[in-house]
């Protein structure tokens, strides 16, 4: 399973399908991704390998912004359905997630038990809940660390807002995940082989810290809102 996120230019859609591509060596049953553009939130999953999301993608969506996904299914069977990105009831977030929501169920019938959930998955949940206290919070960079404050479990998470086109919020918990760094661009991958074509030079994420990431710069914070500054450092190929 893996993650790919990417914001700054119209490569999107090349970004994020190469990506997961080298990501399939960490085993995946369905694959996602979404595109955000002037016309919105444009969605693709299939159940099934990435030539398949590449068949089903719409070659002409042009965006500068996007998350995708290869998903090994926890909760839920592998099926369209459940196959990540996963989005909030009024359809203004969209998140991709690794890992496992360990207290899903005790959010759900805390907090969300109005809601009709689409999926099977623990990660809707997440997604969900975002939206909900979104609507309390009226700030998204409060609502995300205000929500990855409430997961137990372990989690790579990255979250685009319909309303806020120029950033991609991430989390870890015990899953991996970096922050790429570009001359006008910027990207988020599990794994740094799924975008070394892109760039060499990578930001760790430690667990607990909350990322914002945009074309010309990143942010971390911790969960309390305390910024961290961190030097980035080179992966060295031979390749
Ligand atoms: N637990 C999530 C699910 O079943 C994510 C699985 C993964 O790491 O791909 O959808």
């Amino acid at each position: 399973c893996g993650i790919v996120g990417y914001i700054g230019t119209d490569k999107t859609r090349d970004v994020l399908l190469n990506g997961l591509e080298k990501l399939e060596y960490r085993g995946y049953d369905s694959a996602g991704i979404a595109m955000l553009n002037d016309e919105g939130v444009h969605l693709f999953k299939v159940k099934g390998r990435i030539q398949a999301l590449r068949d089903k993608v719409d070659n002409d969506v042009q965006s500068t912004m996007g998350i995708g996904h290869t998903r090994w299914a926890t909760h839920g069977e592998p099926s369209v359905e459940n196959a990540h990105p996963h989005q909030s009831t009024s359809g203004r977030f969209t998140l991709v997630h690794n890992g496992v929501i360990e207290n899903y169920y005790e959010l759900r019938d805390a907090y969300l038990k109005d809601i009709t959930l689409t999926s099977e998955t623990d990660t809707e949940i997440v997604v969900q809940l975002i939206e909900l206290v979104n609507n309390e919070e009226q700030d998204v960079m409060k609502t995300f660390r205000r929500v990855m404050g409430m997961l137990k479990g372990s989690y790579a998470i990255a979250l685009i807002d319909k309303e806020n086109p120029d950033m991609i919020y991430v989390s870890k918990n015990r899953s991996p995940l970096l922050v790429g760094l570009g001359e006008d661009f910027n990207l988020v991958a599990s794994d740094a082989i799924a975008t070394l074509k892109e760039t060499n030079t990578y930001l760790e994420i430690e667990d607990g810290e909350v990322v914002l990431v945009k074309p010309a710069g990143v942010t971390i914070e911790k969960l309390d809102g305390t910024v961290v500054t961190r030097e980035p450092y080179i992966v060295e190929t031979d390749a």
